[in-house]
């Protein structure tokens, strides 16, 4: 009995030491700028590999059906190497 009255104030000290929503907010900042660094890094990647195609000159063709990125595509995702399509397609094998 004693020793669960114990742990009851220690539960609360614990608690009473943080603001339980700076805390809150904290971890989740914590998640989305990892998350936003695992998406930057994944861009990085897919720019070089864009930039890598330029070089080969194969910048604007589509790499799984060998057609022509359009330019509108290109215009708003310039380190697309994939037509919409094909995109689709890699990211749901992917995903799988
Ligand atoms: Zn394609």
């Amino acid at each position: 009995m004693a020793e669960r009255e114990e742990f009851g104030v220690r539960v609360v000290d614990v608690i009473g030491a943080f603001d339980i929503l700076d805390w809150a907010n904290a971890v989740e900042g914590r998640d989305s700028a990892m998350l936003r660094a695992e998406v930057l890094s994944e861009n990085q990647l897919q720019i070089e590999h864009a930039m890598q195609r330029a070089v080969e000159g194969q910048y604007g063709w589509c790499e799984d059906c060998e057609r022509q990125i359009p330019g509108e595509r290109l215009k708003v995702w310039p380190e697309a190497t994939r037509c919409v399509e094909c995109q689709r397609r890699y990211e749901l094998s992917a995903g799988s």
